[in-house]
């Protein structure tokens, strides 16, 4: 079962997309949800509010390094159990090996998307965040890249009080996975492999051809002129 928390975070963007500016039609728009599961004994992992700062952060870099703006359709709390590949998951080539196998079946089963339309699977189709308990190794978030439409992210990142562990960079770094870019080796820049709190946290930074490659990606809705300044 999953239910509908219809945060404030949820709503102030809502709010938001009903009062564009011009300048604001002239982004891109990239549709995400939040999936939020839940431990064996069913207490969700992290909250609507934990997780604000992350996509608050997500649409800020976006917007200023790819000109596309980040629209949260939707934070949903997960209570069903989730097998134990899916709360705590493998990262990279374990997960892949684990997505061929139907192990990330729990997943793709709860990513319904309430305002999808029948085109919505070609061109701004919503990536899902799913916040998990653990993933293994060293990893805190996974994308399996274009070929999925969800990321995952271990919760511990959205714990302002770990201070080891909270890091805002994670969620748009994934999101940029699922967009097609790859790690890129300027510490500076988002893409930047790694990201360790709280002293060498990775930038936020795009280079020009990134910003090309989100843009171009099938889950952004052109801005309406097209394209958009481009800001170096
Ligand atoms: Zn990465």
């Amino acid at each position: 079962m999953t239910v509908d928390l219809a945060s404030a975070a949820a709503r102030a963007g809502e709010a938001a997309f009903d009062t564009l500016s011009g300048r604001e039609r002239n982004l891109g728009i990239l549709r995400v949800q939040v999936l939020i599961l839940s431990d064996e004994a069913g207490r969700p992992l992290s909250t609507p509010e934990r997780v604000q700062p992350a996509l608050a952060t997500a649409d800020r870099v976006l917007r200023a390094e790819a000109g596309v703006r980040v629209r949260v359709v939707g934070i949903r709390t997960v209570t069903e159990p989730p097998p134990a590949a899916a709360l705590d998951p493998r990262a990279n080539r374990g997960l892949v090996v684990d997505d061929l196998l139907g192990r990330t079946e729990f997943y793709r089963r709860h990513l319904g998307d309430p305002s999808a339309g029948p085109a919505a699977a070609l061109v701004g189709s919503p990536i899902t965040v799913v916040v998990v308990r653990r993933i293994a190794g060293h990893t805190t978030g996974c994308s399996l890249g274009i070929s999925a439409d969800w990321v995952i992210t271990q919760a511990a990142l959205f714990d302002e009080g770990d201070r080891h562990s909270y890091d805002e960079t994670v969620l748009a770094h994934e999101l940029g996975h699922a967009m097609n870019l790859p790690h890129h080796r300027d510490r500076g820049n988002l893409m930047f492999a790694e990201s360790s709190p709280p002293q060498r946290v990775r930038g936020t930074q795009l280079a020009r051809w990134q910003r090309r490659v989100v843009q171009a990606n099938r889950h952004v809705l052109p801005g309406r002129s097209g394209d958009t300044p481009v800001l170096g």
